[in-house]
């Protein structure tokens, strides 16, 4: 059984969680009309191999959301962060390369 880090809770089960998707997808601007950039947004998922970044829904704990990195090859858990500080970090990066 896989056992995640909450950032809030400590160790638990990941039957606990749901899976929220992938973590390095960002939604344009709602401004932005190019139908394209909105096809990618909501369709368009890779298949990684390796680290990756997902969300996850702590379901039957805090009911927080974190960010997680997991190896899709050997299920292996790395950092976990909670979602919206993920966000904040997210913002700051992106006005920093405005
Ligand atoms: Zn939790």
């Amino acid at each position: 059984m896989i056992r995640i880090e909450c950032p809030v809770c400590g160790q638990r089960p990941e039957t606990e969680f749901t899976y929220g998707g992938d973590a390095t997808v960002r939604r344009p601007e709602m401004t932005n009309e190019d139908p394209q950039a909105w096809i990618e947004y909501v369709f368009m998922r890779g298949n990684p191999r390796g680290w990756h970044r997902e969300y996850w829904h702590h379901v039957q704990g805090c009911r927080q959301w974190i960010v997680l990195e997991r190896n899709t090859l050997s299920h292996e858990i790395g950092q976990a962060e909670l979602a919206r500080d993920a966000a904040r970090a997210w913002s700051r990066t992106s006005e920093a390369a405005e």
